[in-house]
C-alpha cells in the first residue's frame, strides 16, 4: 500500500496523515445531489473532488466504500425549514408523481456523471427508501432529550444539545451569533428557537409526499438522511465525509449534532470540503441569470458561453485549482483549460511512437516522486498538473529527437501517464469518448490522405498541395513522414 497521503481535516483546521480507522478499508460518505432540476456547475467539483479521492485512495491500494446519497425528500425550498419540499415542488408543477421527477433527474444525473468519466459509487441511497432509519434515528434523539415534539412536527433542540457537546464546533459558529442573527424569527413559527431544525416535518394535507409514524403523517428533516444512511452502510464510526462548503453549516453541523446527541459521538474521523465555484466572480444563481447546467457547457447553448467545452476540458479546469480554493468560471478560463488538456492528451498519444535509445537523457524517476508526493499533499492538483506539464516538455523534446529515453525510461513514462493522468486525475482521451461524428471524420480525413499519396504518387503536385492546404484551413494538420503521414486536429 502507498500510504503517505495528508488530509486536510476541517474539524481540526489542519492537514494530517490519512490513517483509516481499520485499514485497508476505508469508508467514505459524500453528500450526493437533490434532484429536482438539471446538473449545473456547482454540481460537478464535488463530484470531481470526491471521484479523485475515490480514485486515489483505490490506487494506493485501499478498498473504498464509497456511499453517496440522493437526496429525494426532505429538503425544502427554504432551507429555514419552511416552505414546500424541492421535488414535491417541481412535480406539482409538472403534475407528475414526485418519484418520476426523482427517477428523470437522477437519470440524468448519471448521465452528466459519466460524461465527466467519474467512478460510479459502491452505493447510492435514497433517502425516501431510509424512513424508517430515520424514524429510529429521531426515537434515539428523543430518547436522549435532545428532541421536542410541536405540533405533530418533531425538532432538534439545539440549546439542550449546547449544554451537553459543543454545536457549530465544525464551521466555527456559536449559539450566541446564531442567536442574534435570527431573533426576529422568534415566536412566529412552532420552534422553540430559530436555530433548532426539523427532524421530522408534519405533511400539509395536500402535500403529497409523506409516511405514516406515531407523531403524524409527514417526512423526515433533510439532514437527517446522511446521519442515517451513513451509519446504515458505513458503521458506527467511519473514515471521511465529504462534501461542497455550503453543506457545512447547517446541514453537516446537524448531522454531527443528531449523530452525537443519539450515539455520544461525532462518526466522522476527517470531515473534508471542497470550494465553491463562482462566475465571472459572482455566486451562480438562477436570479442571476448565470445559472449553467452541464448539458448547456457540452453544447454551448447558454448565452454566458462563447463556445461549447467538453466534459473533459471541464474536468480538467477544475483540477487545475486546488479543491480547496475558490475556482472562477470564465471563458477565458475555459479556453485556456482546453487547449492545456489538449496539449497534455496529444503528448500522450505521441508517446507510443517513441522508439527507445541505448540511453537516457532524461529522468523520469524524479518526476514520477514529484507526482506523487503532489497528490500525498491534500490531492495538490494544481502541482501534479504542472509536473505533468514538465513531462510533456520531456516527450515534446524526445519525439523532437533532442533528448533521448531508454526502454526502461519509456515503459516508465507511459506508465506515469497511464497512472496519474487516466487513472488517478480520472482524464481520457475526448475523442475515445465521443461519438461516431469523431470516427466518422478521422474515416474520411483518412480517405482524404489516401487521395493525396496517390496524388503525389503520380507526381500531381498541385492536387496533393490542395488537398492539404483545404484541410489546413479546416484546422486539420497533415505532417508527412517516412512511412506516410500523420494528423491532427489543430490546437484551438
Ligand atoms: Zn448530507
Amino acid at each position: 500500500m502507498q500510504g503517505n497521503l495528508a488530509i486536510y481535516n476541517t474539524m481540526l483546521r489542519k492537514k494530517e496523515k490519512f490513517e483509516p480507522y481499520n485499514p485497508p478499508f476505508v469508508g467514505l460518505y459524500v453528500c450526493g445531489p437533490t434532484v429536482y432540476g438539471d446538473a449545473h456547475l456547482g454540481h460537478a467539483r464535488p463530484a470531481i473532488t470526491f471521484d479523485l479521492l475515490f480514485r486515489y485512495l483505490k490506487y494506493s491500494g485501499y478498498k473504498v466504500r464509497y456511499v453517496r446519497n440522493i437526496t429525494d425528500v426532505g429538503h425544502l425550498v427554504n432551507d429555514a425549514d419552511e416552505g414546500e419540499d424541492k421535488i414535491a415542488k417541481k412535480a406539482r408543477l409538472e403534475e407528475l408523481e414526485p418519484m418520476e421527477v426523482v427517477q428523470f433527474f437522477t437519470d440524468r444525473y448519471h448521465k452528466n456523471m459519466d460524461d465527466l468519466n467519474t467512478l460510479k459509487p459502491s452505493i447510492e441511497p435514497r433517502a425516501s427508501g431510509h424512513i424508517i432509519e430515520q424514524q429510529m434515528l429521531i426515537e434515539k434523539i428523543l430518547e436522549q432529550g435532545f428532541g421536542y415534539e410541536s405540533n405533530g412536527s418533531i425538532y432538534f433542540d439545539v440549546e439542550a444539545y449546547n449544554k451537553k457537546y459543543p454545536y457549530g464546533k465544525l464551521s466555527g459558529r456559536n449559539i450566541e451569533d446564531l442567536q442574534g442573527n435570527t431573533r426576529t424569527l422568534a415566536g412566529q413559527s412552532e420552534k422553540k428557537a430559530s436555530f433548532d431544525f426539523a427532524l421530522w416535518k408534519k405533511a400539509a394535507p395536500e402535500h403529497i409526499m409523506r409516511w405514516p409514524s406515531r407523531w403524524s403523517d409527514g417526512f423526515p428533516g433533510w439532514h437527517l438522511e446522511c446521519s442515517s444512511m451513513s451509519r446504515k452502510y458505513l458503521g458506527e464510526r467511519f473514515d471521511i465525509h465529504g462534501g461542497g462548503l455550503d453543506l457545512q453549516f447547517p446541514h453537516h453541523e446537524c448531522e454531527i449534532a443528531q449523530s452525537t446527541a443519539a450515539y455520544g459521538e461525532d462518526p466522522v474521523k476527517y470531515w473534508m470540503h471542497n470550494n465553491m465555484v463562482t462566475i465571472n466572480g459572482q455566486k451562480m444563481g438562477k436570479s442571476l441569470g448565470n445559472f449553467i447546467t452541464l448539458d448547456q457547457l457540452f453544447s454551448g447553448d447558454n448565452d454566458v458561453l462563447e463556445q461549447a467545452y467538453g466534459p473533459m476540458t471541464i474536468r480538467f479546469f477544475m483540477l487545475q485549482a486546488h479543491y480547496r480554493s475558490p475556482l472562477d468560471f470564465s471563458n477565458d478560463a475555459l479556453k485556456a483549460a482546453e487547449k492545456g488538456y489538449n496539449r497534455m492528451m496529444n503528448a500522450v498519444a505521441s508517446i507510443s511512437k517513441i522508439v527507445a535509445s541505448d540511453k537516457s537523457t532524461v529522468d523520469v524517476d524524479t518526476l514520477e516522486k514529484k507526482c506523487f508526493a503532489a497528490m500525498d499533499d491534500d490531492l495538490n492538483t494544481p502541482i501534479l498538473i504542472s509536473h505533468l506539464f514538465d513531462g510533456v516538455k520531456m516527450i515534446n523534446s524526445i519525439v523532437a529527437g533532442k533528448e533521448s529515453i531508454d526502454a526502461d525510461g519509456l515503459a516508465k513514462i507511459t506508465k506515469l501517464y497511464n497512472d496519474f493522468a487516466f487513472d488517478i486525475l480520472g482524464l481520457k482521451q475526448e475523442a475515445e469518448s465521443s461519438s461516431s461524428n469523431d470516427e466518422t471524420l478521422g474515416k474520411v480525413v483518412e480517405m482524404l490522405l489516401e487521395m493525396r499519396t496517390e496524388a503525389k504518387a503520380n507526381k500531381d503536385w498541385a492536387t496533393a498541395d490542395v488537398i492539404r492546404d483545404k484541410m489546413a484551413a479546416l484546422g486539420i494538420e497533415v505532417k508527412d513522414t517516412k512511412d506516410g503521414f500523420e494528423w491532427k486536429l489543430a490546437d484551438k
